[in-house]
């Protein structure tokens, strides 16, 4: 096979192994990844987040639901409406009775504000008046002109050092449907803002509640997605815009959308007794962090196999090749150079020679009557003495020199700075030792002698000309009887 058709079937032998490698590996990492990453995704949608809902409804339930029932009931107390309508006598009456619930429930605080004296009763005492110009008042207007029979306050607590408190605000109303005031209970939001502190951080997802607005109304104590403060709508928050798109108003339901190039799942879920949402969400990206270092590991993992592979694979080949070029450019008779690996050779010592302005000398030898000898001795025999010759002339040569087995039984040789004179010597020593040689074959004893061409490099010579020039020579010698040494000199120019 050519060489160069050797190389390019080498490269595409290891360009076929490195796509099979490379293909394989790259599908079977990202199959477990899709796969994986699948699995995680189904598990966060369906059950993680559901299921941090649940635990967040249930908390909610225990510490919402049951303030809101103690302030229904007060609403309906008939000692409430009772002692207001009889004209708030003994405020002490009143104050025993919040001081009483608040006791009995844990309740933090619990209030009554009459919306006749507007007088704003608590356990303590009597706090205030309240007063329609006081901002910390709108909430009692508000009440007072609101449709639904309560509603649930996030607020400071004047009362109480202005901690942030859940207040539930009733309407009471007397025998007639007539609205006599507001009351209920206020409990502090730390119990949930730490359940929800915990969930965010224990398991890396936000949880918060959104009124039916879309407003934020309550979250763990480091603030709300993407920043969100209380009280804020979040269709003004730009990260949020793509949730908004989905979800122009809060719905119960599983969402999914991206912010800052994240995807993140939502379950929203409706809470009818706080009439407020509950947001579970959790970012795609940091739930398949693991996943992820595990797919690029394997790849890592692929490539190194592949690489190694690929590095031992090439220098088995590197091997092969060098082994064939060898090969190619060797004769396996004699071991001497074939003519592809002479032509090279020779070039370069023209090349050397000219550059360094040394002689160089040709010489083409062809054994005498070698057809004969095959003939009456047989092919092994010559064979033989083929072999036996290529020796001899080793033998006679420098290092340095080149020698070529030009074809069947002609050589060629270039003595490296040396002149025809020198090559003279030199090719009579060769024809000399031809001709004293008995090479034995089976224990035949086999002559033979040598013809040789000289000549030597001349200024205007290429290869061709150099050789043909010997080849003349050779000619010469033979037609003048063989076994002899002829010179052809160059024409002078
Ligand atoms: P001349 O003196 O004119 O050179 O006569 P010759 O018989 O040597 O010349 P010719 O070119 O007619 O014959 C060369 C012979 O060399 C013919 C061929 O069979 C033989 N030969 C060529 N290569 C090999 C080889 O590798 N092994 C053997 N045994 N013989 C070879
Ligand atoms: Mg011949
Ligand atoms: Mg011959």
């Amino acid at each position: 096979m050519p060489l160069r058709s050797t190389l390019h079937s080498q490269r595409s032998v290891l360009l076929t192994l490195v796509i099979l490698l490379g293909s394989g590996f790259l599908a079977t990492s990202l199959l477990s990844y899709f796969s994986s990453r699948d699995a995680i995704r189904d598990s966060i949608v369906n059950t993680e987040l559901p299921l941090t809902s649940d635990t967040v409804y249930s908390e909610i339930q225990k510490d919402l639901v049951r303030p809101v029932l103690i302030s229904s009931m007060m609403a309906r107390d008939t000692f409430v409406r009772d002692w207001v309508v009889a004209g708030e006598k003994d405020p002490q009456q009143m104050t025993r009775y919040l001081k009483e619930v608040m006791d009995h429930y844990g309740a933090y605080t619990s209030f009554f504000i009459s919306n006749s004296s507007l007088t704003y009763y608590q356990a303590k005492g009597v706090l205030k008046k309240i007063n329609s110009n006081e901002p910390r008042d709108v909430w009692y207007y508000r009440v007072r002109d609101m449709a639904e029979p309560y509603e649930i306050n996030v607020d400071p607590d004047l009362a109480n050092k202005d901690n942030l408190t859940f207040f539930i605000n009733y309407k009471v109303f007397d025998y007639n449907d007539n609205f006599i005031g507001a009351t209920g209970v206020g409990l502090t939001v730390d119990a949930v803002i730490k359940l929800i502190d915990r969930y965010q951080q224990r398991y890396q997802r936000s949880v918060y509640f959104v009124d039916t607005f879309g407003r934020l109304v309550l979250t763990g104590a480091s603030g709300g997605p993407q920043g969100a403060k209380i009280g804020q709508p979040l269709r003004e928050l730009p990260n949020l815009k793509d949730l908004q798109r989905k979800l122009p108003k809060p719905q119960s339901g599983n969402y999914q959308y991206d912010a800052l190039g994240d995807a993140h799942f939502l379950n929203v879920r409706y809470i009818p007794e706080l009439n407020w949402y509950l947001f579970v969400d959790k970012r795609e990206n940091g739930a398949l962090t693991d996943v992820r270092q595990s797919l690029y590991i394997n790849l890592t993992i692929c490539l190194v196999v592949m690489l190694v592979v690929l590095y031992l694979l090439n220098r088995v080949l590197r091997r092969f090749q060098v082994r064939l070029e060898a090969q190619a450019t060797l004769d396996s008779l004699t071991g001497l150079p074939n003519r592809r690996g002479f032509n090279y050779l020779a070039l370069r010592a023209i090349q050397d020679a000219r550059r360094d302005q040394t002689p160089l000398s040709a010489m083409l030898l062809d054994l005498d009557h070698f057809k004969r000898l095959n003939d009456t001795h047989g092919h092994l025999a010559g064979d033989e003495v083929l072999s036996g010759f290529a020796d001899d002339i080793r033998r006679c040569l420098r290092e340095t020199d080149i020698i070529c087995r030009w074809g069947g039984e002609e050589f060629i040789i270039l003595l490296k700075g040396t002149n025809n004179a020198g090559a003279r010597r030199v090719a009579e020593k060769i024809r000399l030792l031809a001709e004293q040689h008995t090479y034995v074959f089976s224990g035949t004893a086999l002559q033979v002698t040598v013809s040789l061409g000289l000549t030597e490099l001349s200024a205007a010579d290429t290869l061709q000309s150099l050789i043909a020039r010997a080849d003349q020579a050779l000619y010469s010698a033979k037609q003048s009887g063989r076994n002899r040494v002829c010179t052809e000199m160059a024409v002078a120019t």
